[in-house]
């Protein structure tokens, strides 16, 4: 699947039916996401990592999961692709 440069693609479900159904995002707020995030296997999505390190709630959607990746990494969540690419052509690479 075709990746904007600078940026990675992040699942927000493991489903086969949102393979292509992503966020692109730079490297390092992945990786920041995903110090927020418990893979919940039987949802093949994610949790809130709570405070303590335990799964909390289930982002068993794409609006739900787009809430959060908003709320803790505090940017506007970029569809990708191809809605990412359009969104940053021209900016700077992260
Ligand atoms: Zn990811």
């Amino acid at each position: 699947m075709y990746c904007p440069d600078g940026y990675h693609l992040h699942h927000w479900s493991y489903r086969f039916e949102h393979w292509r159904d992503v966020f692109a995002i730079p490297p390092k707020m992945h990786a920041r996401l995903h110090g927020t995030l418990v893979y919940d296997p039987a949802a093949m999505c994610f949790r809130v990592r709570r405070a303590d390190g335990l799964p909390g709630a289930l982002l068993d959607t794409k609006p739900k999961h787009r809430a959060h990746l908003e709320r803790v990494l505090n940017v506007p969540a970029n569809d990708g692709p191809p809605d990412a690419f359009a969104a940053h052509r021209g900016a700077p690479r992260a």
